[in-house]
């Protein structure tokens, strides 16, 4: 059984040709990207982030454009409906406490448009009903705040590699 390393670059022309053979020499034996299928064409995902802490939103979309995402922000409720009308993102990464439309409102209206896109909650609220809620909503994940950069890459991977 060979090593299989899930690599989180945006292309493979960012890695160097002498780096895929040291990959091979050390026994990995296949890799993927943060891609998803789209009709049969392979992109990088996209992920919205609605967050209205500026300063969390950038530092969330920098670590996810580090692993390889293509990230966009919405600030407030609305503004997430509409991003995610306009740009029909991969997968939603989603704060509950938001201006105009809390983020509990946003869940059901996202489902109504889209039954199928990946939504990732990533709340303070720690509330059991708050994560009920969220879930049974259509939420697919729930991550509290404070979070580690590493988990939160790991559990959108995830949510994607579902879909
Ligand atoms: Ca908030």
């Amino acid at each position: 059984m060979g090593k299989w390393l899930i690599l989180l670059e945006t292309s493979s022309a960012k890695i160097e040709d002498g780096n895929w053979g040291k990959l091979l020499a050390n026994g990995v034996t296949g890799w993927r990207f943060p891609s998803v299928s789209q009709g049969g064409h392979v992109k990088n995902a996209t992920v919205l982030i609605v967050e209205d802490d500026l300063t969390l939103a950038a530092a969330v979309a920098g670590v996810l454009a580090d692993a390889g995402f293509v990230t966009t922000r919405a600030t407030d409720g609305q503004q997430a409906l509409q991003a995610f009308f306009s740009l029909r993102p991969d997968i939603v990464l989603l704060d509950l406490g938001l201006p105009l439309l809390d983020g509990q409102i946003v869940i059901e209206r996202l489902r109504d448009l889209s039954p199928a896109t990946p939504i990732v909650v990533l709340s303070a609220r720690a509330e059991l009903s708050e994560r009920v809620r969220a879930l049974q909503g259509g939420a697919d994940d729930f991550i509290f705040k404070p979070f580690s950069n590493e988990e939160l890459v790991a559990r959108l991977w995830a949510r994607l590699r579902n879909t």
